[in-house]
């Protein structure tokens, strides 16, 4: 359903922070692909998202979360209603509770309770019983030893990584090289064969399509290669990570070191969204499957299987995203004539086809 000129006004006038209009969403992806949304929305606070949450529940508009944009293939024909990414105030990152024996001039219960009383998003859960929130007794968890670190959903995952290093704490090192946000990366379980970033979750907060504030254990969420389960309308709003005291050159040279890998391997500087296809479960990863199969190199008009890691498929300057899902559905069908395996996709595809008649008439 696309928004009405008193449904736009109305947006605006509900100040959940900054909106952008018939916004094209290939300015937000890391493909460089997509068609207009018809409010793209980055939000300020949590009861902003809760507000736009309700609004869009009264109008019968529907509402997509996004983060950096480097997992999303948006259809040519943009995304119909909202499109909700978390603004500038959630990229806080801190250390909630440090580890015993840690040796950091930060640690102790003052920081744990100044954490806390900046954690707005956990404070609430906690008043809802949702959470148990480290007090000044540090009671969080068991995690003896290991250093719990809140970071916002907003957070960049390279800005993640920069601080494990300045703080020597390691566990998130397998994100190296990985763009895009915490938020999308828990989403997806980003990660890469050093780790991947759902196993050093301590909690996760989310908003629930009711508007709820809610917090998930580790315990309790539920989570495999590159995929989370979330309940559909959830939207996460920051987590807790359990990290690991270690020295700050050791986590920067693994990080080096897999980032140095990666551009040797893979076309990090050429429009993506990184792999399109999850690696079966078992044999071969998908990218060997497209490579035995003489598919690299193979193109839709702008759209192109990348020479360097046959997984990736890259847009050459002008791809569509019909392109790119006309090359795809040809990978995905010769792999399976070639070697009997049927290729899910890692890109999330989302949007319309084709603009609606309505939008053409405006413009
Ligand atoms: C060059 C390149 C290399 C890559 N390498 C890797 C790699 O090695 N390993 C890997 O795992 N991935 C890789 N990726 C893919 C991508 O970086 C990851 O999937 C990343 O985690 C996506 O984060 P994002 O913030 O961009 O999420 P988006 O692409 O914006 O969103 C991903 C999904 O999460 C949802 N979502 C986003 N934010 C939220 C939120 N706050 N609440 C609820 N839902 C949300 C979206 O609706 C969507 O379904 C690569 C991508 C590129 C471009």
């Amino acid at each position: 359903m696309t928004l009405s000129s008193s449904q736009r006004e109305a947006l605006l006038a509900l100040d959940v922070g900054r909106v952008r209009l018939d916004e094209p969403m290939r300015k937000h992806t890391s493909f460089r692909i997509g068609g207009p949304v018809d409010a793209y929305v980055e939000v300020a606070s949590v009861d902003a998202i809760e507000r736009l949450f309700a609004w869009c529940r009264a109008e019968g508009l529907p509402l997509l979360s996004v983060g950096g944009g480097c997992n999303l293939l948006v259809r040519d024909g943009g995304i119909r209603g909202i499109v909700m990414r978390l603004g500038r105030p959630f990229r806080r990152l801190f250390v909630v509770r440090e580890g015993e024996g840690a040796d950091n001039p930060e640690s102790g219960d003052e920081v744990v309770a100044d954490a806390v009383s900046r954690f707005d998003a956990s404070q609430q859960a906690a008043e809802a019983g949702a959470v148990q929130v480290a007090g000044p007794s540090g009671s969080l968890a068991e995690d003896d030893g290991r250093v719990l670190v809140h970071v916002d959903a907003g957070v960049a995952v390279p800005a993640l990584l920069k601080f494990c290093v300045r703080r020597g704490l390691s566990g998130a090192e397998g994100l190296a090289g990985v763009p895009g946000t915490v938020g999308g990366s828990l989403v997806m379980n980003a990660g890469t064969h050093e780790g991947e970033l759902c196993s050093v979750v301590h909690t996760m907060s989310v908003v629930t399509e009711a508007g709820d504030l809610k917090t998930y254990r580790q315990e309790d969420l539920s989570y495999r290669y590159r995929h989370l389960d979330l309940p559909a309308g959830e939207f996460i709003v920051c987590c807790v990570l359990a990290l690991t005291p270690a020295p700050p050159a050791d986590i920067q040279r693994a990080i080096t070191d897999l980032i140095d890998y990666r551009k040797s391997t893979q076309p990090v500087r050429i429009p993506s969204a990184g792999c399109v296809f999850k690696n079966p479960p078992v044999g071969p990863p998908a990218g060997k499957l497209i490579d035995d199969a003489g598919l690299k190199g193979t193109r839709v008009r702008g759209a192109l299987v990348s020479d360097v890691h046959a997984n990736y498929v890259v847009n050459t300057g002008d791809a569509t995203a019909r392109d790119v899902i006309e090359l795809m559905a040809r990978v995905r069908d010769e792999v399976e004539r070639r070697w009997g395996v049927v290729l899910e996709n890692e890109v999330r595809v989302v949007g319309e086809a084709s603009l609606p008649q309505m939008h053409v008439d405006r413009t």
